[in-house]
Order: C-alpha cells, then sequence, then structure tokens
C-alpha cells in the first residue's frame, strides 16, 4: 500500500513538463540512433571528403589546360600535349561526379532510416504517456514534433554532412592552393574577403530573420481564415462575416508588406553581391596581370587562381548559411527526443492479473481524494466513498462539473487517486496490470464515441482484436446495431469514415457499445451514454444498454435523470463528496439535492 502510494507521488510530481523551456539536445540519444548506420554514415564522410578533395584539384588542372591552350602552336602539337592534363580532368570529373552520387545517395538512406526510427519511437512513447500528459500538450504540437521537427532535423543533419564537410575541406584545400599558385595574390584576397563574407553573411541573417517573420504573418493571416472557414455557422449566425474579412485583410496586407520589404532585401542583396564577386574577378585579373608582367605567375596560374577563390567564396557562403541551419536544426533535434526520453506509464512494480473467472467485480472507492495534474491546487474529489456490489448497476447523479466523468476516469486508471485507494475484488487497482484492467475487465462507452476511419467489422473488433467475425456479429446483435448496419450497401465492410462522421449519433453509439461488449467486461462504464441523443434514437440505444448491463457491475454517470430512476443505488456527487445516496424513491422521498434535481428537470419538461 505504501508503495502504491509512493508511487503515485511520484506520478504526479513528474507528471507534466512545462513545455515553454527550450530542451536540450540529448546527444547520446542521437548517437543510439546514429550507430546502426556507422559504416553507411563513414562511407558517406569519405565520399564527400573526397569529392571536396578532387574539387580542390580541378582548378589547378583547369590552369595547365589554360597553359597550354596559351601557347599558340600547331594543331597536331596542340592536341598531343593537352590529352594529358583533358583526361585527367575528365576522370576527375568522373570521379568527382561518382562521389558526389554516392555521399548523396547513402546520406538519403541513413537520413529516412535514422528519421524512421526516430518516428517511431517517438510515436511509441508519446502513445504511452499518462493522460495526464495529453491535458498538459496540444496534440497538434506532438503532431508537428512527429512531422516537422523530425523533417527538419533530418534535412539539417544531411546538410551539415554534405554540404558542411564539402565547404569546410575546399576552403581550406583551396587555400592551400591559392598560397601555392601565388601568396601575393593571396595575400591581398585574405584582405578583402572576410569583410565580404562578413557583410555578406550578416545581410543573410537579417534577410532570414524578415523572412521569419513574414511566413509567421502568412501563417497567421491563415489561421484566421481557417477558423472563419471551419466555423462558418457561428460566424454566419452572428451576420460576422464582414468583420471576418476584415481581419483576415489586416492580415494578408501585413503579410504583403513583409514580403515586399524581404523582396526588397533580396534584391538588393543579390545586386551588391553580383558587383562584388565580379569586382573580385576583376581585381584578381588586374593584380595577376601586374605579376604576369613581372612573370611572377603564368596565364594557367592566373585561371587556377580565378577558379579556386570562387570556389573558397562559394564555400564560405555556404558555411555562413549552414550555421542558422544547424543552430534551427539542433533545437528541433532537442524537441524530438524531449519526449522519446519521458518515462512512460510502465508499471513500477509487478503488476497482477486476476483470473477473470473467479472475478465478482465488487468495486469500492475508499477515502480518495484527487486533483488533476494539471490544476493541483483544485480538489475535484475530497474523501469520496462509494461501494459498487459485484453485479449492481450504480448511477452517479450531480452538478455539471461536479466531478462525476472524474470518477470514471480514476477507475479506469486514466489518473491515480491523490490519496485513498480504489479496489477491484478487494485488491488495490494499482497493483494490478492496467492493460489486463482496460483490456479485459473495464468496458468503457462515453457520451461521445470516437470511431476510427475503418470499417464497422474492424471498429468493433478493436474491443478485443482477436474475436472472430462471428463474435463481432454477436456483439453487434446486442448492441442493436445489426439491423442498420445490414442497411449499409457494404454491411460490416462499410468504411466510417474519419472519426465516423458518415454514421448518425445513435448509430455511432451502438457501434461504440458494441465495441466495449463483446471484450464481454466484467465492469462497464457508461458516461452519459445517451445524453447526445434524440429520443428516437436514445430509445434504442437505451435498449442496448439494458441489455447490456444484465450480469455485470455498472457504473453509471449520468446528466439526465430519467434513465437511472432503475439503478440500483443512486449516488448524488456534490462538492467532491457524496452527499445522498438511495433509491430513486427513497432519495425523492428524502427530499434533498436529488428531489431537487428531478424538480428542476421536470419544470424545464426535460
Ligand atoms: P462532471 O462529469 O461531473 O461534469 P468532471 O469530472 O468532468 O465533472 O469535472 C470535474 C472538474 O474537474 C471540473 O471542474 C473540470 O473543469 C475539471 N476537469 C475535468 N477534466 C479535467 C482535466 N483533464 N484537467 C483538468 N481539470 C479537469
Amino acid at each position: 500500500k505504501a508503495l502504491c502510494q509512493g508511487a503515485r507521488k511520484a506520478e504526479v510530481v513528474c507528471a507534466p513538463p512545462p513545455v515553454e523551456k527550450e530542451p536540450d539536445f540529448d546527444w547520446a540519444l542521437f548517437w543510439k540512433f546514429l550507430r546502426p548506420q556507422l559504416l553507411a554514415l563513414t562511407a558517406a564522410v569519405l565520399f564527400a571528403l573526397g569529392a571536396a578533395l578532387l574539387n580542390v584539384q580541378i582548378p589547378l588542372l583547369l590552369g595547365k589546360m589554360v597553359n597550354v591552350v596559351a601557347q599558340h602552336m600547331r594543331l597536331s602539337e596542340y592536341l598531343r600535349l593537352v590529352r594529358e592534363p583533358a583526361l585527367r580532368l575528365l576522370s576527375i570529373y568522373g570521379l568527382q561526379g561518382a562521389m558526389t552520387f554516392g555521399y548523396i545517395l547513402l546520406l538519403s538512406w541513413i537520413g529516412e532510416k535514422v528519421a524512421g526510427s526516430m518516428r517511431k519511437q517517438l510515436f511509441a512513447s508519446l502513445l504511452r504517456q499518462e493522460v495526464a500528459f495529453f491535458d498538459a500538450n496540444q496534440t497538434g504540437q506532438l503532431v508537428n514534433r512527429l512531422t516537422a521537427d523530425i523533417q527538419e532535423f533530418k534535412s539539417s543533419f544531411k546538410l551539415v554532412i554534405s554540404q558542411g564537410l564539402r565547404s569546410i575541406t575546399q576552403t581550406v584545400g583551396c587555400f592551400v592552393s591559392l598560397y601555392m599558385i601565388s601568396p601575393k595574390l593571396t595575400g591581398l584576397l585574405v584582405v578583402v574577403m572576410p569583410f565580404l563574407v562578413g557583410t555578406g553573411a550578416f545581410l543573410g541573417a537579417s534577410l532570414r530573420r524578415l523572412s521569419r517573420k513574414a511566413q509567421e504573418q502568412v501563417a497567421k493571416a491563415t489561421a484566421v481564415a481557417d477558423e472563419a472557414l471551419g466555423n462558418v455557422r457561428t460566424v454566419r449566425a452572428f451576420a460576422m462575416e464582414a468583420k471576418e474579412i476584415q481581419q483576415y485583410s489586416g492580415e494578408v496586407d501585413r503579410a504583403s508588406r513583409l514580403n515586399m520589404h524581404l523582396g526588397t532585401g533580396i534584391a538588393f542583396f543579390q545586386g551588391l553581391s553580383n558587383v562584388a564577386l565580379n569586382c573580385i574577378v576583376l581585381g584578381t585579373i588586374f593584380v595577376g596581370g601586374s605579376l604576369m608582367a613581372g612573370e611572377e605567375i603564368t596565364p594557367g596560374d592566373l585561371m587556377s587562381f580565378l577558379v579556386s577563390s570562387q570556389t573558397v567564396q562559394r564555400s564560405l557562403a555556404s558555411i555562413s548559411i549552414l550555421f542558422g541551419q544547424v543552430l534551427r536544426g539542433m533545437s528541433a533535434g532537442a524537441r524530438v527526443f524531449e519526449f522519446m526520453t519521458l518515462p512512460s506509464e510502465a508499471p513500477l512494480y509487478e503488476k497482477e492479473q486476476l483470473a477473470c473467472s473467479m472475478l465478482s467485480g465488487r468495486i469500492e472507492f475508499q477515502d480518495v481524494s484527487f486533483s488533476y495534474p494539471t490544476r493541483p491546487d483544485y480538489q475535484v474529489l475530497r474523501d469520496f466513498n462509494l461501494v459498487i456490489p459485484a453485479n449492481k448497476t450504480v448511477a452517479i447523479v450531480g452538478h455539471s462539473g461536479g466531478g462525476k466523468s472524474t470518477v470514471a476516469a480514476l477507475l479506469e486508471r486514466f489518473y491515480e487517486p491523490t490519496e485513498g485507494a480504489i479496489f477491484l475484488d478487494g485488491r488495490d487497482i494499482c497493483t494490478l496490470d492496467p492493460n489486463w484492467l482496460r483490456g479485459e475487465i473495464i468496458g468503457f462507452i462515453n457520451q461521445e464515441p470516437v470511431l476510427f476511419s475503418t470499417t464497422v467489422l474492424e471498429n468493433i473488433r478493436f474491443g478485443r482484436p482477436g474475436a472472430s467475425d462471428a463474435e463481432v456479429y454477436a456483439a453487434a446483435r446486442l448492441a442493436n446495431a445489426e439491423e442498420f448496419i445490414h442497411r449499409f450497401p457494404d454491411g460490416y465492410n462499410t468504411v466510417v469514415g474519419e472519426r465516423g462522421v458518415t454514421l448518425s449519433g445513435g448509430q455511432k453509439q451502438r457501434v461504440a457499445i458494441a465495441r466495449a461488449l463483446i471484450k464481454d467486461p466484467k465492469v462497464l462504464i457508461l458516461d452519459e451514454a445517451t445524453s447526445a441523443l434524440d429520443a428516437e434514437s436514445e430509445h434504442v440505444v437505451q435498449e442496448a444498454l439494458d441489455r447490456a448491463v444484465a450480469g455485470r457491475t455498472v457504473l453509471v454517470i449520468a446528466h439526465r435523470l430519467s434513465t437511472v430512476k432503475d439503478a440500483d443505488l443512486i449516488v448524488v456527487l456534490s462538492k467532491g463528496r457524496v452527499a445522498e445516496a438511495g433509491t430513486h424513491t427513497e432519495l425523492l422521498r428524502k427530499g434533498g439535492i436529488y428531489a431537487e434535481l428531478i424538480r428542476r428537470q421536470t419544470k424545464d419538461g426535460v
């Protein structure tokens, strides 16, 4: 018992992490994903380095070609002399192409493998989190980590190896050849280049900042449109079209202005860099020409120098872009890894399963207090005590927000009580295997059943994956669903559409009942199972439910008092405690909260 309490405390303390703080990049975890690809990665790195080193050779060989070309000789002699450098150049081109092919191919394989296994692991660890985790984190953001963040991380990783490695090697290599060709010209370049690259990097960074701002603004405009179009009925009902259009126009105008600023910036940047690059070429030829006049260098050297210096420029520019990309990739990676390392709902100690045939299904809540982890100072249940005898139906009623659904959530072990305990056949449920408890013992039917976008048959089978078709049909019959399913052209193979949109409320509800009944649960929780239905559907659904409760321990959570009159025991929940308990007649006679609720509902004509 003490063990359970300790575990609960620990879970409450470490429950939902604050999302705002930027998490740190987990190198160890990254290495775990990368290690299986080590061989391929080494090959990719070697190929990338090889391609870069060959790129360093190319300007030198071009220079040699030019020296041959510049000699003004007869055609036959020219062909003889030019053959050797030309063939060498050709073979280097070929080799360089092959290596480029190799490392890009390998990197894309490695990228997909690593991203795939990261996706799978993140999805699995998200799905195993406590329900409280999903109270604290928005689904959209979680999906974003699976998609956009992993994508960003993958492309940054690939860029670092391909472009980063290549650019650094090329910069170093070309500088060495530049120095060997002409120390004087190189000296000049060393003075001018950092200034140019620095200006370029500075302008580039501010352009990227502007571009991010513009994108955010476009997203903001999209969000306005999305909200208005998605809720068009509400917009129309309030005749708010003009205001929505005005708001959207405002956001679009702001986005256009930002994008025009960005366009101006890019135009300026491109124009300026064209002038700068051309001036460097001109300057090199100008100064190089004077060195040539002094016979310090050959025309071929000048050519090599020009091409090499262009390679250095390109490499430096791509390194400066890469820098921002690396930072973005690391923070995307950190977001992905953050939720992978969270402890999951895994049992902290050996969990037991009880023999189903021996189970009576008696449930007892003993002095249960509870606050939601996201709202720790608000106590929903306070010393809540309730016994649900085996095979009886107990209904919980009370004001909305009184904690009725919370009682059901605690029984399902979606959350752990802050204090007290819940017993099944005298065993604290926190010592029982939660998968067994939810998978085999407790059936849950809630007011807005969610179906998955597959066939009716598979939706019912979701309740017990091993069930045969015949068992699915039997469950559907029990749930009053057979008749309408047969009326569908595809019968049980009808695909229900995303979230079951193609079924009516009552039909969905009956499929959900069949899904819960197929596991033949000993305990059934009905969370306001009929409150969202019209009178006619309610009738068929209620009929199915009446049949379903026979021989089970049932906890009904109800708003409509009409549905709970026949319960063996009605419990009125008020301020987190049981305020009254008894049968319908007993409670009416008592004239307390229940009698008042009944009186009010009758007055409202419900
Ligand atoms: P009822 O079923 O009686 O209408 P609930 O059990 O749904 O009441 O809710 C009881 C209280 O707990 C309400 O004040 C509600 O706002 C709060 N609550 C319900 N679910 C959550 C949750 N996931 N996180 C935080 N608070 C919650």
